[in-house]
């Protein structure tokens, strides 16, 4: 069988080489029960990139990247490298990748399933069935607009400055994205900013909107300001379907949905580029947690979040659309079993660790593909 989908992993400190072990074996598993085949080439980012080459992601992975179709990451960091100058530090190895790469649009599920509504932070019946897109203009805005810094007035103080900067094909792009993951989804987009009191709001709204008026007529589109998406997140959430804001509104709005879902550990995310003139388009997936340095080497990190953003990986990068939802569907009825790790630990369920709930994942796509 031709190895023709070509992965670069990364599962960089901590928990993250420990959860993407997990990976490997459904990898694995889909090598020999699916008629597919991986290419698979690991590299050292984060501060396995610092002590193996001195740089927490270095030409050779940037250069990986490239090549690859997608990119599966882990996470990076820990108390080893904290003392390092900001600039040197594992998390940069992240950033560099996203720049490199042109990825601008960060899209984080909101998923509750089921056997965990009761772990959310609101009352179960407001989050059963929840399943909400997040979309965040991830390359521009506020995190990177000129000027920037901090500098003394004339009357000697201290001033901080940050710009929120968008053009126009900015915001289409992002936008774009949000809209052809509505039109496979329920076909509404709640695109949020602040119109009524920043410049780049309004343009943010107009631009939205023609964008949907000139190519997905077809889309609901319903703008909101983003404070109000806030409010209306923490206290009726399922109005949502598709979520599109700036890097700053998406990542505020992001965490909160986030904490909507229960657990850190279920949570994966995706990154993607622009569509190249030969059809290809950089991605990169990621759970959105951490390393976890408090429990890391242990055994006891879930895997889960690791599992379901190769899933992501494979309905994105690869259209595999049908694997995917059988991953997915792997991991919820694992977790209705009662098996649970450490983090999403209920009264009544049984407490595993990490290779246990990965060879549970792989005992229930064993059995729904026989
Ligand atoms: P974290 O997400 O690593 O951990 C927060 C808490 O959640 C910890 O108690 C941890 O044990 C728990 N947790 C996280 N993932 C878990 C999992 N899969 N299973 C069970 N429990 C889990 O966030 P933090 O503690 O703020 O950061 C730790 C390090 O990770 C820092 O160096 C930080 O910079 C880095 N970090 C990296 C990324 C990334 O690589 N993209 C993202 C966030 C934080």
């Amino acid at each position: 069988m031709p190895a023709n989908k070509k992965l670069l992993v990364l599962p960089g400190d901590g928990i993250g080489p420990e959860v993407m072990g997990e990976v490997r074996r459904v990898m694995d598993w889909m090598q020999v029960r699916r008629a597919v085949s991986f290419d698979v080439q690991e590299g050292l980012v984060g501060g396995a990139g610092i002590d193996a080459d001195g740089t927490p992601c270095s030409d050779a992975t940037v250069a990986a990247a490239r090549q690859a179709d997608a990119v599966l990451f882990g996470s990076v960091g820990g108390p080893k490298w904290d003392k390092l100058p900001f600039e040197q530090r594992p998390e940069l190895g992240i950033l560099r990748l996203r720049k490199e790469l042109g990825l601008f649009a960060n899209l984080r599920p909101a998923l509750v399933l089921e056997p965990l509504a009761e772990a959310s932070s609101l009352r179960a019946d407001l989050v059963r069935g929840l399943d909400i897109m997040i979309v965040r203009e991830s390359t521009g805005g506020i995190y990177f607009g000129e000027p920037r810094g901090i500098s003394m007035n004339a009357a000697g103080k201290r001033v901080g400055i940050d710009t929120e900067v968008y053009t126009e094909d900015e915001i289409a792009r992002v936008a774009r994205v949000a809209f052809d993951l509505a039109r496979n989804r329920r076909n509404k987009v709640t695109s949020v900013e602040k119109a009524n009191v920043m410049q780049s709001g309004r343009l943010w709204r107009a631009v939205v909107g023609e964008v949907r008026a000139a190519e997905y007529p077809d889309v609901e589109l319903e703008n909101m300001y983003a404070d109000n998406c806030a409010m209306q997140l923490a206290s009726r959430p399922k109005q949502f379907d598709v979520i599109l804001g700036s890097n700053l509104f998406g990542d505020l709005l992001s965490d909160l949905a986030a904490a909507l879902t229960g657990s850190l550990g279920m949570l994966p995310s995706a990154t993607l580029g622009a569509v190249g003139s030969d059809g290809r388009r950089h991605a990169l997936y990621e759970p959105i947690h951490g390393s976890a340095p408090d429990i890391a080497g242990r055994g006891i990190a879930n895997p889960c979040a690791q599992i379901l953003s190769f899933a992501m990986l494979l309905r994105y990068s690869f259209g595999m659309v049908e694997d995917a939802a059988a991953i997915e569907g792997a991991v919820e009825r694992v977790l209705a079993s009662g098996l649970r790790t450490a983090d999403i630990m209920q009264p009544g369920r049984a407490r595993v660790g990490t290779a246990v709930m990965g060879e549970a994942v792989l005992r229930e796509l064993e059995k729904h593909a026989s």
